[in-house]
């Protein structure tokens, strides 16, 4: 049976989460977070911002002193970021604030510089102000003991900044989890060695390493499988020690495509071996007792897309994040398209901005063995069963690669 692409996504979600394996935690130091996914709740230690915080360089007064313009108020002081005003600002009066600091007693309000005419101790004011206008309201981003960051939440800059806000040093994630490489061919020879004419270097481990790596696991790689089946069983028993196991090639309809037959032998189920795209109609997804695998097709091309839109996401739930679809955004085409219908089809392409406009055309491509033209793409056009030709200027999905 063939699945679309959509059913595949689908098909995969419900056999995670039905699973829903256990993933361990470990505590680490904040340096060391970049990129993980938060195990914890995370609270607010105290109030953010911590008191009524200046947004701009200029005068803290009271509101209520204007109501006739102008207004002239005298200047009792000065307040900067890291210190407090000792005493109160009185009818009549402001006080020297910078940005960052704490509105004095009294004041209500912050009246930017470029907006203040100072002439000696006094300062004129020539526009209305509102309330509390410049000023960021005490525990208006959060109040002591609220939830910041929840349990499943990426660790990108942001968070890392608000932690450190909290003074979180140290932050509990899920562990990453281990993903084998088992690239299969007898055609295959290990990269760092020559080639006969007839022979090609493997390609896709170091690819799929860098792929795992990007979506958040640690890549173990194996050594090559040649095609035939004592070897490769014992390959692939050895790949399900880790937490997924991913095989490249040998899952065509080819003699000596072995994959499926030994993944059989050993017990395997299979959810789908064949989902309607292009590149990479042949991918495989399963699990063998506890663990899940992916036999992805040996061409390079199909091996990174169908990793892009099914281990990606598999990947990252693995790692404790919700499971999430590849997000698709929108661009106009340069040029028109047209492919095989009844397939999505996904096509390394370029997106830029034209006149302010996503812009996105494709690139000069082979087909799925093309990685000198996948490393001219920066996205791939995505067309879509129904949508077989495409004109210029049409608006089409784009996925970003290193989205
Ligand atoms: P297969 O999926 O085994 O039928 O392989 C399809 C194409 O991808 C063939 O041209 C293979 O030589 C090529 N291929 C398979 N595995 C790799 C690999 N690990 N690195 C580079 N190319 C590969
Ligand atoms: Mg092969």
């Amino acid at each position: 049976m063939i699945l679309t692409f959509e059913q595949a996504l689908q098909t995969i979600k419900e056999k995670l989460s039905a699973a829903a394996p256990s993933i361990p935690t470990e505590t680490l130091p904040l340096a060391e977070v970049f990129g993980r996914i938060l195990a914890e709740e995370v609270f607010a230690d105290r109030d953010l911002p911590p008191f009524h915080r200046s947004a701009r360089d200029g005068f803290a007064v009271r509101s209520g002193d204007f109501t006739a313009l102008p207004v002239t108020l005298k200047c009792i002081g000065e307040v900067r970021a890291g210190g407090y005003f000792h005493g109160s600002v009185g009818q009549g009066q402001c006080v020297s604030i910078m940005t960052g600091a704490p509105l004095p007693d009294g004041a209500d309000a912050v009246v930017m510089l470029e907006d203040a005419q100072v002439e000696d101790s006094q300062v004129i004011f020539q526009k209305p102000i509102r309330a509390f206008e410049n000023v960021i309201h005490k525990a208006s981003e959060a109040a002591q003991g609220e939830r910041v960051l929840s349990s499943g939440q990426s660790l990108g800059a942001g968070e890392i900044g608000l932690l450190a806000a909290l003074g979180k040093v140290s932050v509990k994630v899920f562990r990453k989890p281990l993903v084998a490489v088992l690239a299969t061919g007898d055609e295959l020879v290990d990269m760092n060695q020559k080639p006969e004419w007839f022979q090609i270097r493997n390609s896709n481990s170091a690819l799929l390493a860098a792929q795992i790596a990007q979506a958040g696991g640690i890549a173990q790689i194996f050594e090559t499988a040649p095609d035939e089946k004592t070897a490769l069983r014992r390959l692939i028993e050895q790949g399900f020690i880790a937490d997924l196991l991913l095989l490249s090639g040998g899952v065509s309809a080819g003699k000596y495509d072995l994959v499926e037959q030994v993944l059989a032998e050993l017990g395997a189920e299979f959810y789908f071996q064949k989902v309607a795209i292009r590149p990479g109609m042949p991918v495989v997804f399963g699990r063998a007792g506890e663990k899940f695998f992916f036999g992805l097709p040996g061409n390079p091309v199909s091996t990174y897309v169908t990793f892009r839109l099914f281990v990606r996401p598999t990947i990252r739930a693995l790692s404790g994040a919700p499971f999430a679809k590849p997000l698709f955004l929108r661009a106009r085409l340069a040029s028109s398209v047209s492919r095989k219908p009844n397939l999505t089809t996904f096509v390394p392409a370029w997106v830029d901005s034209r006149e302010g406009v996503p812009t996105v055309d494709l690139v000069k491509w082979q087909g799925s063995g093309d990685l000198v033209g996948l490393t001219a793409a920066n996205s791939f056009l995505v067309v879509h069963p129904e949508q077989a030709h495409l004109e210029a200027g049409d608006w089409a999905d784009v996925l970003l690669v290193d989205h």
